[in-house]
């Protein structure tokens, strides 16, 4: 069999693997599996064009194999050491950081196929052109954007963004595409340094636009970056006739667009609400909370609440991966239906800091997949529920979001814990959550919060239900 025969089969398993990997990611007992068969298929992949890939010399009409074999060798055995040194080490409240930095990465990658095949091949079609200048204008911007989005998350860079910034960066992003098409057309254009000018303006724009989008639509951006560079890796495959580089980059794209569209649809907003804006920095200030007084309750007390509950839903948050409670929160689980109460946990789809954050913590924690519940699901429940117990959650069951139009999460759908009969709320202190509001749940009359660490105070509850 020729060379390319034993590539083009290698690229069809390749694919195959990307595919059937994705799938097994849709659910939590074969993701790790999705994962791996994922991860096999980039690596045939990669070894397929390494030792298979041929190309004639235009000039010679020799057939050429793949060079500077020691400079990819090199930087896939850098990249190796570096990535699995990141991914042993991080911390999982630290995920979706590194989440971010790795999709930056990605389009940094696609966007320097764009600077390295523009300055050393010269293309003669414009179609070509376009194709380069488009994966290195969204290659770009998912790299600068992603970095900005890291610094979100790690919260050190805060959202910063005006009514006069959004109208410039819309202005500036239709400015961009428009100079993609006329240096695709007009390759003259620029006197050649087109090339230079869409990176840095890309680059710009990908730092002006994530930059204002914050609080509670960071979810969203995040999984749109993801898209970005999915789609910028496709224009790759198609710049170098790549079938299982087009297949991979058209499988991140669609699938960070599905996603984009279902965090949209959690969150209740259009995109286009989201690009432009209306609900982060330029949001109004949210309902005073002042006079008002929260209660409190003790770990013996919420232990007899639940254990003589009929019904207890458990909702968690954020807070819950920080504390890395979702072990003990199992735990709690089971000593609860040990006597008798039904449990079920509440799933936002924003809650913690990346999409699916709740379910895979709890699934890491062996918590039965159906016990998980929606929250559409679960919200027409919680008015017979007993008790709701609310671990290191905040901005997903503040009901401001239903009843305070000038709230920046006005409009963002809830998980209703405030129609339980009794709502127990898990957090250190009176603190804010991602979006930086006032919680009025927590002065409910119903509500009785319960300080401390989430892994501390579960702890202690379990022991206590015990002796009940
Ligand atoms: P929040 O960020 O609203 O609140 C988390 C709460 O957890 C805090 O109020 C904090 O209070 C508490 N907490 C922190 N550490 C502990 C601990 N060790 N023990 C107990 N409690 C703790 O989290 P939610 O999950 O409710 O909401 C997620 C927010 O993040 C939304 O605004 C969402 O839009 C945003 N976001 C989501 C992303 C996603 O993809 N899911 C991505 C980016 C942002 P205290 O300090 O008092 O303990």
């Amino acid at each position: 069999m020729e060379n390319m025969d034993l590539l083009k089969i290698s690229y069809l398993l390749g694919s195959l693997s990307f595919i059937v990997g994705l799938k097994m990611l849709s659910s939590p007992d074969s993701a790790r599996k999705g994962n791996l068969y994922a991860a096999v298929g980039m690596l045939i992949a990669i070894l397929a064009t390494i030792f298979f890939h041929e190309h004639t010399n235009a000039e010679t009409g020799e057939v050429e194999r793949i060079g500077n074999l020691g400079y990819i060798i090199g930087g896939i055995a850098i990249g190796t050491i570096v990535g699995y040194l990141a991914a042993m080490k991080v911390k999982m409240t630290a995920m979706p950081q590194m989440v971010s930095l790795f999709n930056g990465m990605g389009g940094a990658c696609a966007a320097l196929i764009g600077i390295v095949e523009m300055s050393t091949h010269h293309p003669e079609f414009w179609g070509e052109r376009l194709i380069i200048f488009l994966g290195l204008m969204i290659g770009s911007v998912s790299f600068s954007g992603s970095m900005i989005a890291y610094g979100k998350l790690e919260g050190k860079i805060r959202d910063i963004g005006s009514k006069v910034q959004q109208v410039f960066n819309n202005t500036f992003v239709f400015a961009i595409l428009a100079l993609v098409i006329y240096a695709s057309i007009q390759p003259d254009v620029l006197s050649g340094n087109a090339i230079w000018v869409i990176f840095g303006c890309s680059l710009l724009y990908g730092i002006l636009f994530v930059m204002p989008i914050g609080g509670a639509d960071m979810p969203v951006v995040i999984s749109l970056l993801n898209s970005f560079t999915g789609v910028a890796a496709a224009f790759g495959g198609f710049l170098y006739d790549n079938q299982v580089m087009l297949t991979g980059g058209i499988l991140v794209g669609s699938a960070g667009t599905i996603l984009t569209i279902l965090m949209c649809k959690a969150m209740n907003r259009s995109l286009w609400n989201v690009i432009i804006g209306a609900f982060s920095a330029s949001g109004g200030p949210a309902k005073s909370t002042e006079g008002l007084s929260i209660r409190e309750i003790n770990v013996t007390d919420s232990a007899i609440l639940c254990s003589y509950a009929q019904r207890v839903v458990i909702v968690p948050g954020y807070g819950l991966a920080v504390a890395q409670a979702q072990h003990v929160c199992h735990e709690f689980e089971k000593v609860l239906e040990d006597k008798g109460v039904e449990v079920e946990f509440a799933i936002h789809p924003v809650a913690g800091r990346m999409p699916g954050h709740m379910n895979v913590l709890l699934a890491e924690a062996d918590v039965p997949y159906p016990k998980l519940k929606e929250m559409d699901d679960i919200n027409p429940s919680l008015p017979n529920t007993d008790v709701v117990i609310v671990i290191g959650a905040n901005d997903v069951v503040n009901p401001a979001a239903e009843t305070d139009p000038s709230s920046p999460i006005y409009g963002m759908p809830i998980i209703k814990a405030n129609t339980a009969k009794n709502i127990i709320v898990m957090k250190r202190s009176m603190a804010k959550g991602y979006a930086g509001i006032e919680n009025e749940l927590f002065y409910d009359d119903k509500t009785r919060m319960l300080f401390g660490d989430a892994k501390a105070t579960l702890e202690k509850l379990i022991a206590e239900v015990k002796s009940v």
